[in-house]
Formats: C-alpha cells, sequence, structure tokens
C-alpha cells in the first residue's frame, strides 16, 4: 500500500501541510496504526511529503523505489524485521545513505543497540511525544544533508565523517578512535606514504608521548577491521618506510 495522503485541513480550513514548504519526503515503516497516523498526521503537518509501509517487505521496496529522505523504522514488524531491513538497506547502494530513525519499545535496551550498531542513525523510544520526534527529524536531517562533502571513500571503503560510520562494500565496520582517524588520514592522502613517526605526529599528535612500535598495532587493527571477509588489503606495508593507503587495481 503505497499511501500519498492529501494535505488534512485544520479547525480553520486551512491546509497545514503549507506550514513550512519542505521538499522532504519520510517514509514510515510502522504495522501499528495508531501510531502511523499519528506520524503521519505531525509530519505531513510539518511540511514533509509521507510515504507509508506496514510491513518490512513492503518498506524495503518503496524505500528502494522512492528513495526518501528520512525512514522513520518500527523494530517489531511483521515479514522482515526492524534490524534484517536495516542491514538490507545499509548493503544497497541505492538506500546505503538514507538516515533512519528506529522507533523502539521501552525499556528495550539490547534492541537499540543493535540498532545503533546496525547502522541506525537515532532512536526514539516508544510512546513518544510528536515534538521530540519532530525535532529529532530536524536534527538529523541538518546533520546528513550535503554529508556527501563529508564521505571520503576509496575501493568501496567509505567513512562517513558527519555520521562517524565507516562502510566496505556496504558492510558497516567497527573502529575505535584512534583507528577513525588513522583511516581518515589516509583517506585524505591516497597512495602517500607515511613513516610511523609522521603518522604519530599528525594522528596522535606531536606532544604525546607514543612508541612507534603503537603505531603497527593500530595498523594491524585497522587492517584486521577494513579487510573483512577476504576483501583486498587497501594498506600497503612499505619496508623501512612506513605505510600507505592505495586503492585496489580492480
Ligand atoms: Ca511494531
Amino acid at each position: 500500500m503505497v499511501d500519498y495522503q492529501s494535505p488534512k485541513n485544520d479547525m480553520n480550513g486551512n491546509k497545514t501541510r503549507s506550514a513550512i514548504p519542505s521538499s522532504k519526503t519520510i517514509l514510515i515503516i510502522e504495522d501499528e496504526a495508531d501510531i502511523k497516523i499519528l506520524l503521519d498526521y505531525n509530519l505531513q503537518a510539518a511540511g514533509f511529503g509521507v510515504i507509508q509501509a506496514s510491513d518490512g517487505e513492503e518498506g524495503l521496496l518503496l524505500a528502494i523505489e522512492h528513495q526518501p529522505d528520512l525512514i522513520l523504522l518500527d523494530w517489531m514488524l511483521p515479514l522482515l524485521s526492524g534490524i534484517e531491513l536495516l542491514r538490507q538497506l545499509r548493503n544497497r547502494t541505492e538506500t546505503r545513505n538514507i538516515p533512519v530513525i528506529m522507533l523502539t519499545a521501552k525499556g528495550e535496551e539490547a534492541d537499540r543497540l543493535r540498532g545503533l550498531n546496525g547502522g541506525a542513525d537515532d532512536y526514539v523510544t516508544k510512546p513518544f511525544s510528536p515534538a521530540e520526534l519532530l525535532a529529532r527529524v530536524h536534527a538529523l536531517l541538518r546533520r546528513t544533508s550535503g554529508g556527501h562533502n563529508n564521505l571520503l571513500s576509496c575501493s568501496g571503503l567509505e567513512l562517513d565523517l558527519e555520521r562517524k560510520r565507516v562502510m566496505r562494500d556496504g558492510q558497516l565496520i567497527h573502529l575505535g578512535p584512534t583507528e577513525f582517524r588513522l583511516l581518515e588520514h589516509f583517506l585524505r592522502n591516497q597512495r602517500r606514504v607515511y613513516s610511523r613517526s609522521q603518522l604519530l605526529d599528525t594522528v596522535w599528535g606531536g606532544d604525546v608521548f607514543v612508541e612507534l612500535r603503537t603505531v603497527d598495532v593500530h595498523i594491524r587493527r585497522l587492517r584486521k577491521a577494513i579487510n573483512i571477509d577476504n576483501k583486498t588489503d587497501l594498506i600497503r606495508t612499505v619496508r623501512s618506510m612506513g605505510y600507505s593507503l592505495e586503492p585496489s587495481a580492480e
């Protein structure tokens, strides 16, 4: 069911949709009718275009077809669960960068963490106030719009500076803060070879006392994290010189 609802009239007969003009479209994936109606009403009143899906499979299809500006994703869904849907969204080029806010039931801390680890950008706990949800939507859209300028990439490896997220061929990668900064540095300066002491200066900062060996430890961790599933090793060790990041030849 694709449901482009018509603008609603408020008590004075004015079209509430035109309150704040917006060309942004939001996809609601939620099976509970009450919540869907509440979300739909408030989002339209705030000027958003709204598309709705009632189960996970339909949600995925609509996300691919319409590429909305943001997705509100319920956790417990028929046919395809929220976490599985999220995984599939993040695996597809067309939907990879669509911001997602999860709607979780109260107290489901584990789900929330799984969601954030699985690539959700934010979450709202049910029951939520429409005002709180709208504030989150606006904040996330501000945070992610123009996000492509903050995307560094090399051979299927992507680092999103805005969202502090790293992906390799659509798969989410978890990095510690030092590995993240190392990778950012390499992505900004691809093919350039850096010695350990140069890396210490730029990535760790000059006034911190760290042994050169520490650099090797973090390079090893970074390598292990980004070269998942036997993918091409993008980090090159240059003997007696240092390290560089090289785009793969494929
Ligand atoms: Ca549900």
